[in-house]
């Protein structure tokens, strides 16, 4: 598939003058719950309201959603508030009753993004629709998985279409709930630079505290909008309690927000600086996290050698590392004078914390 110009017509149709705003609850848990949220984000930035109906939970046992019936309360609160509506389908029958009670924006999650069958079916069902639909990422890092979702609507004639970048699952826990890995998201712009592109700063933080930086990240990244997920009571939210936010809270961010304007004459310029700066800061925390592990197993190391009561230089073992690393480093256009220095800081500081550990 090539970069179409009509996918994002829907988008510049609403000449907005900041970020697309889809905000709401995780899951509707009540009609009350969801109206009080609607009418506390009505004449704010947001654009859509959102709210999950059937919920796609990692574990059986819990609250999988309130079913069709919440659908009622989503278009009651397009009455009563003039907003737009959104939710998300996982099969035919999702889609047909999210179409019959007439939802403006359907995406599809990332557990259902996984599987091409489901997307087909979610296509299928869909076809020819003027709805927006929008794709979230697998689960897993795989860019053509996430492409080959969007194929298949085009493909099914529908052609208001955009992404949603939610974060991809580690085994390993990290600070966030999902890993933004941000070059998928940037390498999938630069293949389709009209796909809209939405940002989901509440999947990816997994604690309301990273919402605010992550969404400031998204827009330095040149994302065209935020999906932040907004109760009025969040801890007691029947799901996803730890991420959302409150309505006040997200009136908040968006003032807060740094939004580039875009008839700056430089910022085709800036774009391009604060995306490849952005990527900078993203490895340098890498490297940070990275050399930080490292030490915690040397750490272990550390513990064993005292154990044993062996010394902290192991001549022959360090000699090694340090021709392997030379090696590598040449593959990667790095020079012997730069890898040797590096290795011999991150050496010593290993030394000092196994020497801590032996003596203290
Ligand atoms: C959601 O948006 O509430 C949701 C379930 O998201 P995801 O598919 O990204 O996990
Ligand atoms: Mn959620």
């Amino acid at each position: 598939m090539e970069n179409k110009k009509e996918m994002r017509k829907w988008l510049d149709d609403l000449g907005l003058d900041h970020p697309l705003v889809i905000a709401g609850p995780c899951s509707a848990e009540t009609e009350e719950q969801v109206l009080k949220i609607a009418h506390s984000l009505k004449d704010t930035d947001v654009n859509y309201f959102r709210s999950g109906i059937w919920k796609p939970r990692t574990r059986p046992g819990n609250f999988e959603g309130v079913g069709a019936l919440g659908l009622k309360w989503l278009q009651k609160v397009k009455e009563e508030t003039g907003m737009k509506t959104a939710t998300e389908v996982a099969n035919r029958n999702h889609v047909e009753l999210a179409l019959e009670h007439d939802i403006d924006l359907l995406w599809i999650g990332a557990r259902s993004t996984v599987s091409p069958f489901i997307v087909q079916e979610i296509a299928d069902a869909l076809q020819g629709t003027d709805k927006i639909v929008l794709v979230k990422n697998p689960v897993n890092p795989d860019l053509s998985l996430w492409l080959g979702g969007i194929e298949r609507l085009y493909t099914a004639d529908i052609k208001n279409l955009g992404v949603i970048h939610r974060g991809f699952s580690t085994y390993e826990k990290t600070k966030y709930r999902n890993n933004p890995n941000w070059q998928l998201a940037i390498e999938l712009q630069s293949k389709f630079p009209d796909l809209p592109i939405i940002n989901d700063p509440s999947h990816i933080a997994g604690k309301r505290d990273l919402v605010f930086d992550i969404s400031q990240e998204a827009l330095d990244l040149n994302f065209d909008g935020l999906m932040i997920e907004t109760h009025h009571d969040p801890d007691n939210a029947w799901s996803d309690a730890a991420q959302q936010v409150t309505p006040e809270r997200l009136v908040q961010i968006m003032k807060d927000l740094t939004i580039r304007k875009e008839t700056d004459p430089e910022a085709e310029y800036n774009k391009k600086l604060g995306n490849l700066r952005a990527q900078i800061d993203m490895i340098d925390n890498d490297l940070i996290e990275m050399l930080g592990k490292r030490m915690k197993v040397s750490d272990g190391i550390g513990e064993l050698k005292k154990q044993k009561n062996v010394a902290v230089l192991q001549t022959n073992r360090w000699n090694a590392i340090l021709g392997k690393m030379i090696l590598e480093g040449e593959g990667h256009g790095l020079s012997e004078e730069f890898v040797l220095k590096m290795f011999k800081a991150i050496h010593q500081e290993s030394i000092n914390h196994q020497e801590k550990i032996i003596n203290g």
